[in-house]
């Protein structure tokens, strides 16, 4: 008989699990709370395809070993599951700016030796040819005074670098996902549905509590359950008996999404590292990504349960997006000019969790740390801590590689 699997939360690392799954012969059913898939995190981020670089204040490298295989994979998995291509449209174009602010926690120096070690681990990676480009030919370089001192700010910026790491277009690959899963009729979508607990059975196998429309229904006989529910994942893995992790953080963060009607090419992808600074992503020269840490940060909390977020009013769009212009305009002088040229500007975004707490504005922040990410198994059920949206297709196949070992 066909096994059957829940697969409980419907962002990338629920959506790659259902469609890597369902190719292997098992019925999935796909539960998620909101209308469709990919409603939060995984349809509005920024969608950096890491390679390490951003978590030079993990001086363990572990981090940075942790998202290398899944960064490099990224593209072809995603291809994979998409059942089409990344297209370069999809892509930033050119090389991201590592803009070190001068209250980084790390240093200009101490950035270009991380930097070069990186480096060496993403060529001598056995996947290093999978990255979108040339990771041999396009190598950490440092920016010239005087570029910085005619691009940025030099009050603000001490350092800058060229970083050959790309970002993708988190909104378009959520709508190809989409049409992948209404294409694999061994996975049922069942949707609008809020997932309260999980209950291990001897007899009829695993089941699943839910809420719909106000009642509680119940969907027993699984044979597995994967918990891929993000925000919500801890608070179900106690139902299960499973064990927490010491301490977490549980952050809503929000950005601007842009789209321009004239092509602008001179304004950079760029990150104001490292800290709680911003980034601006140049997609293709129509479509942007903008954040500033501060500005974007609606919620934090260390409950289990994060807390309701209430629908943004007119107030706080205004301040989130001029707040996050001025600041960024304030580093990046050319951003400044960007915010009449938009045709359209969204804030949206979604949950980081995080293993840990701390203020990102400090050295010793557990924040800056993320290499705690992964998953835990007992029989029948297993719990997937994503940790960023470029590690999840690497490892929801490591993950269905074991399961059907
Ligand atoms: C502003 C921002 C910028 C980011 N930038 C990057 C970046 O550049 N690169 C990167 O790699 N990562 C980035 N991230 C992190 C990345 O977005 C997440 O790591 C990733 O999307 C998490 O994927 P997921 O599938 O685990 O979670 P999600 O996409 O959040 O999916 C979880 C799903 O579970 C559902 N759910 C939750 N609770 C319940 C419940 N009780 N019952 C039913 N359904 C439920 C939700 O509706 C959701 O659909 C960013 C995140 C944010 C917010």
């Amino acid at each position: 008989m066909r096994k059957s699997i829940a697969i409980l939360g419907a962002g990338i690392m629920g959506s790659s699990l259902a469609l890597f799954l369902a190719r292997k012969g098992y019925d999935v059913k796909l539960i998620d709370m909101a209308e469709q898939p990919f409603t939060g995190a995984s349809r509005w981020n920024e969608g950096k395809i890491h390679l390490g670089y951003l978590y030079s204040g993990d001086r363990t490298l572990k981090t940075a070993k942790k998202l290398i295989p899944g960064g490099l994979a990224f593209t072809n998995l995603v291809s994979e599951l998409m059942g089409r291509e990344v297209t370069s449209d999809l892509v930033t174009s050119s090389a991201d700016h590592y803009l070190i602010h001068k209250k980084s926690v790390v240093k200009g120096a101490a950035f270009r030796e991380y930097a070069q070690k990186i480096s060496l681990l993403t060529q001598e990676h056995p996947l290093s040819d999978q990255y979108f480009i040339s990771l041999d030919k396009n190598i950490p370089k440092q920016l010239s005074r005087t570029y910085i001192d005619n691009h940025f700010n030099p009050a603000i910026v001490s350092d800058g670098f060229e970083i050959p790491e790309r970002s993708v277009q988190t909104n378009t690959i959520a709508d190809y996902f989409i049409d992948a899963l209404d294409h694999t009729p061994t996975i049922e979508k069942i949707m609008h549905h809020e997932v309260l607990a999980v209950h291990p059975s001897d007899k009829i196998g695993w089941s699943v509590s839910l809420s719909h429309s106000g009642k509680v229904v119940k969907h027993n006989g699984f044979d597995l359950v994967i918990n891929a529910l993000w925000q919500n994942r801890i608070k179900i893995d106690q139902t299960a008996n499973m064990d927490l992790p010491a301490s977490w953080t549980h952050r809503y963060r929000v950005s601007l999404f842009g789209q321009t009607s004239q092509i602008i090419q001179e304004i950079p992808s760029a990150v104001i590292a490292v800290g709680p600074f911003g980034d601006i992503k140049n997609y293709d020269g129509k479509h942007w990504y903008l954040s500033w840490y501060d500005a974007g940060l609606i919620s934090q909390s260390h409950d289990i349960n994060p807390p309701k977020i209430s629908l943004l009013d007119h107030e706080q769009l205004k301040y989130i997006t001029t707040e996050t212009i001025n600041q960024l305009g304030a580093a990046i002088p050319a951003v400044s000019s960007l915010v009449t040229k938009f045709e359209t500007l969204k804030v949206k975004g979604g949950w980081v969790y995080a293993v840990g707490q701390g203020d990102l504005g400090t050295a010793d922040s557990q924040l800056h740390k993320r290499d705690r990410v992964g998953y835990l198994a007992r029989q029948g059920y297993i719990s997937v801590d994503t940790g960023k949206y470029s590690l999840a297709p690497w490892m929801a196949k490591k993950l269905v590689e074991q399961i059907t070992q």
